[in-house]
């Protein structure tokens, strides 16, 4: 009844919103590209431009295909970007509005590039959101391409950008690996066209990443990895292995991981058998199991949002023997939390109401202003965990 997931619309605005000068257009009221506009907003701490038709009732019952082609136009001439994607929303996916005929009768017209994406919210969750948009791009603006002269991969499912998105990049590029695209975060169309031009493709996303990795593998021969995500001193290690090992790039990690080791023990030392509640979306989840344990804490309950093909084997890897919820509504999960008694939450802001009532801090590793990726953003959520419990202690 209350449910812990969004609408299949938010995660198709939130996947085009990544993308450099594109615009999500939603033949809608207005009221779905104002919520989701304030939520990414609020979550991102930047701009996010979400257009709208702006429907009215009679709209919505006898159709306004005219006024999504104006639209349509109106963005290309006023906004000049490189990419409009219309999305239809509940109201006109249930009257069957035809918008991509609508954007086929006014392709002459524009100098942007167009897709249409099918998002009403019933139609499916936020995951099924961000894989359309994903398929749908390399479908329709992917090109053949020859493999680049340097050893590069794409990042497929990585939607935020900042410290952690930054920090990946700028860490391979020191081993000689370029980011050829990141679909979709900080992508251009122009990566997007190129995508086929990578050795190699890594999905950060269980549920969105590993159906456009096998589509690239099938259609342009790119193999791909999708496990672990490098958040956490072992998942950093390893992931940065698998990747230099299928690059055959001869680069010692030895150095990286006796900077930080230091710290690690130490961190270890200070948090041993600290009771954690874990809440986040598969992927993300799987590697906060992982560095938790690592840290000898102890993970009180995991709690997903949804769970893709791989996640489940990957949690069972970590050695993990707690409670796990998958798609629990919101007193479903408070239960579990008040049962499992975490001294520390790591999740979202949204956790802000369990981490008050229960009295257990809350560190938001979910929304990109802070550094958690890598051996020194595992430093740095460690630093941030063990400051929360002593605060708790006082
Ligand atoms: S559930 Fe429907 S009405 Fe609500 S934001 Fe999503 S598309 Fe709009």
């Amino acid at each position: 009844m209350e449910p812990v997931s969004t609408c299949k619309l938010f995660g198709a605005v939130r996947a085009v919103s990544g993308i450099c000068n594109a615009v999500p257009l939603i033949h809608g009221p207005r009221g779905c590209a104002y919520h989701i506009g304030y939520l990414l907003t609020a979550r991102g701490g930047k701009r996010i431009r979400v257009l709208s038709t702006e429907l009215t009732e009679s709209d919505v019952v006898f159709g306004a295909a005219d006024k999504l082609k104006k639209a349509i136009i109106d963005a290309d001439r006023t906004l000049k970007p490189e990419l409009i994607a219309v999305m239809s929303s509940c109201a006109t996916s249930i009257i069957g509005e035809d918008i991509g005929r609508a954007a086929e009768e006014v392709k002459g017209e524009i100098d942007s590039k167009i897709i249409t994406i099918s998002a009403g919210g019933f139609e499916s969750n936020q995951g099924e959101g961000y894989l359309e948009v994903m398929m749908t791009l390399i479908e329709s603006i992917a090109a053949d391409a020859k493999p680049s002269d340097e050893p590069s991969i794409n990042i497929i499912g990585e939607f935020r950008g900042g410290p952690d998105l930054n920090h990946i990049v700028d860490t391979l590029g020191r081993m000689g690996v370029s980011v050829n695209c990141v679909l979709t975060s900080g992508s251009t169309v122009g990566d997007i066209e190129g995508i086929a031009s990578a050795h190699l493709n890594y999905s950060f996303c269980d549920v969105s990443g590993i159906g456009p990795c096998r589509f690239l593998e099938e259609e342009f021969g790119i193999p791909f990895i999708h496990h672990p995500i490098p958040l956490g001193f072992s998942n950093t290690l390893r992931f940065y292995e698998v990747i230099l090992e299928h690059l055959s790039i001869d680069y010692t990690l030895q150095d990286e991981v006796s900077e930080y080791a230091e710290e690690r023990d130490r961190l270890r030392s200070e948090l041993e058998g600290v009771r954690v509640g874990i809440v986040s979306g598969p992927t993300r989840a799987v590697a906060l199991a992982g560095f938790v344990t690592e840290l000898g804490m102890k993970p009180a309950v995991v709690a997903m949002d949804m769970i893709g093909e791989y996640t489940l084997e990957n949690l069972s890897g970590t050695g993990l023997r707690s409670e796990v919820l998958v798609g629990a509504d919101l007193s479903e999960l408070e239960d579990a939390l008040i049962r499992n008694e975490p001294e520390v939450i790591l999740g979202g802001v949204a956790e802000t109401r369990f981490s008050e009532s229960l009295g257990a801090p809350l560190i938001d590793v979910m929304h990109g202003y802070a550094l958690t990726a890598g051996f020194r953003g595992a430093c740095v959520t460690g630093g941030r965990v063990l400051e929360a419990v002593r605060s708790r202690s006082y």
